[in-house]
């Protein structure tokens, strides 16, 4: 149902709504008294429903978020925090196994170090989102789990701060993430991801060692690939130990041996930019990272930005910088003509995600283009063509 547009009504509304999901917050478990403090004069945040039905018309290449989430300035600072918390980075290495310098190179990307946890009421943010976001069902899901924290006491309701999609504190953990991977690591009694930095690194190390974290192993290494490679292997459900690989003709770009203790680790073909691009096999790890937050681009970041702070990281393939990204409009053409010749990806959204690569694969390979599933304005200039 869509929110009446007067102010009033929409009041109105969200009254009502809130007296719906009182009750279904009270069944899960959270007590009128946590609810009614928690919600008290809480009202519906245009600002979150402006950001929530913000779809971007430009999608940054990658060579340019990378510009910035690598630059030398959060690279010195991330080097001199890894000294300045060394004893703590020891403590949590033995006790998740966690590379720190990934544990801090993801503090770096998620919150600047701790300068950018988002300044919004995330019990304000989640109740806009359950009462009329894209997403309703997440905003729901999200606010009991959020209610439950404060009736847990870690945190107060004006202290559960966040940004507008409510990922909190310095580790940008969701409610639900909070919940179940938030560590007590100063031993306060409390999961402060706010303002311990204990808690706040201990919580991010926990979440990479349940999400399949392999101590000692690497994220990945930079590839080359020979002349007249199958494009087709180059996909993140495609998993081939790293001997395996070699027989593929795949090579260290900086020309070494893979670490014997990386051998026998899952390791995919992953090509940032398309076939063009610098290319990357990556392993264990780096699906870890992924798992922190699901874009691939994010996922190298924190891997390239943990080698930074190793004084290592540097890319030698070069990236196809001539490539004019797509716009939203553009991506949604092509989806369409790749449907409208029968390579079914479903509705057009602009999002290149699973279907649209693989439909764009099986297109550029029956067309003769290299078959990477990467949407450019040569694929799309060839659809249009016929
Ligand atoms: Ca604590």
């Amino acid at each position: 149902m869509a929110p009446p547009v007067g102010i009033h009504d929409r009041n109105n509304a969200f009254a009502d709504w809130l007296t719906a999901f009182r009750a279904e917050a009270l069944k899960a478990g959270i007590t009128a008294k946590t609810f009614d403090r928690a919600m008290a004069g809480v009202t519906p945040d245009p600002d979150v429903v402006a950001a929530d039905h913000n779809q971007p018309e430009f999608v940054k290449p990658v060579w340019v978020y990378l510009d910035g989430a690598l630059s030398d300035k959060r690279v010195a600072r991330g080097k001199a925090l890894l000294v300045e918390h060394r004893k703590l980075l020891d403590r949590l290495e033995k006790a998740y196994g966690v590379d720190r310098h990934v544990v801090v190179a993801i503090w770096g990307l998620e919150s600047n170090f701790g300068d950018f946890m988002g300044s919004q009421r995330v019990v304000r943010s989640l109740a806009t989102l359950a009462f009329e976001g894209r997403r309703p069902d997440f905003g729901r899901t999200q606010l009991i789990a959020a209610l439950k924290i404060i009736q847990a006491g870690d945190v107060d309701p004006d202290g559960l701060l966040g940004s507008w999609a409510g990922a909190m504190g310095q580790t940008q953990f969701i409610p639900t993430t909070y919940l179940v991977h938030a560590i007590d690591f100063d031993g306060d009694g409390r999961r402060d991801i706010w303002t311990s930095l204990p808690d706040t690194l201990a919580s991010t190390a926990h979440y990479l060692d349940v999400s399949g974290w392999q101590p000692g192993e690497r994220w990945g290494y930079e590839v080359t690939m020979p002349v007249g490679f199958d494009y087709t292997l180059a996909d993140m459900s495609v998993k081939k130990s790293l001997d395996a690989w070699k027989k593929n003709g795949i090579k260290r770009a900086d020309g070494r041996e893979f670490a014997a203790r990386d051998t026998n680790a899952a390791a995919s073909l992953f090509l940032p930019a398309g076939y063009k691009g610098p290319a990357f096999l990556v392993m264990n790890n780096f699906r870890a990272i992924l798992s922190y937050n699901a874009s691939t681009s994010y996922a190298l970041a924190v891997s390239l930005l943990s080698d930074r702070f190793r004084g290592t990281g540097a890319i030698k393939g070069s990236w196809p910088l001539d490539e004019r990204p797509l716009t939203r409009v553009e991506r949604e053409e092509l989806q369409s003509r790749l449907n409208g010749k029968g390579y079914e990806l479903g509705k057009p959204d602009g999002i290149i995600g699973f279907n649209s690569r693989k439909a764009i694969r099986a297109y550029q390979k029956a067309v003769g283009m290299p078959a990477d599933g990467y949407a450019t304005s040569s694929v799309l200039d060839r659809l249009r063509r016929n």
